[in-house]
């Protein structure tokens, strides 16, 4: 019973794209809708792939940039849904290669300290210029 209702599910979710792709997203929806109450009721887990194509609130299939807003944030992708406005945060692969490069920028942060006399904050950048720097 629960192959069949996975089953089931990766057809509803092909449904779904299909709709979408034909300008019919109420029925995108209601495919999703309907994916989701089988998974539940046969306690299947949408695989992966299906969780990022939907909203979690109000089960709106998600197409980017008509559905769906997807912004990088401090190290997640923050997906919103256009529809009711939730929001899901997942961390970025990009963000998640970034951290661990991090290291690097350590000798930036040291350099910081070492002149931490003559560099001035954000805010007096602006009056400073690079005369006042060499004194
Ligand atoms: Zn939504």
């Amino acid at each position: 019973m629960v192959r069949i209702a996975r089953r089931r599910v990766s057809d509803l979710f092909g449904l779904a794209e299909r709709e979408s792709l034909l300008g019919h997203p109420e029925f995108a929806d209601r495919y999703v809708a309907l994916a989701r109450k089988i998974g539940m009721r046969y306690n299947v887990r949408l695989l992966g792939e299906y969780r990022e194509l939907y909203c979690r609130s109000c089960s709106t299939f998600w197409v980017e940039g008509r559905t769906v807003r997807t912004r990088l944030r401090s190290g997640h992708r923050v997906r919103t849904c256009l529809k009711c406005g939730h929001q899901r945060r997942t961390r970025s692969a990009l963000m998640a290669g970034r951290r661990r490069s991090l290291p690097e920028s350590g000798p930036r942060e040291v350099r910081r300290d070492e002149g931490a006399l003559s560099v001035p904050t954000t805010e007096e950048a602006d009056l400073v210029d690079e005369e006042t720097e060499d004194e």
